[in-house]
C-alpha cells in the first residue's frame, strides 16, 4: 500500500498516511481532525533506469507556492 504525504490546510500539520487510492478521501489531519488536506509529491520520485522522466512525474498546480495560502 502507498503511503500519501499530506499537509493540513487549516494547521499546517504535515503528515505520511499510508492509504489506497480509494480511501484517500477518508485520511483526516491526525492533529486537528481538518479535512482539507494538500497531497506533498516533494518525497515522491520516479528512478527510471536514470532517465529524465522525473519531469512527467510533477502534478500539475503549484503546490510550494506559498500564494496558495488559504483563504
Ligand atoms: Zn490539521
Amino acid at each position: 500500500m502507498p503511503t500519501y504525504e499530506f499537509r493540513c490546510r487549516k494547521c499546517r500539520h504535515e503528515f505520511s498516511a499510508k492509504s489506497s487510492m480509494k480511501d484517500k478521501v477518508n485520511i483526516v489531519c491526525p492533529t486537528c481532525g481538518g479535512k482539507e488536506l494538500e497531497e506533498l509529491f516533494g518525497n515522491y520520485r520516479f528512478h527510471v533506469g536514470g532517465k529524465a522522466t522525473a519531469d512527467k512525474a510533477m502534478p500539475p498546480g503549484c503546490r510550494e507556492c506559498p500564494a496558495s495560502a488559504p483563504t
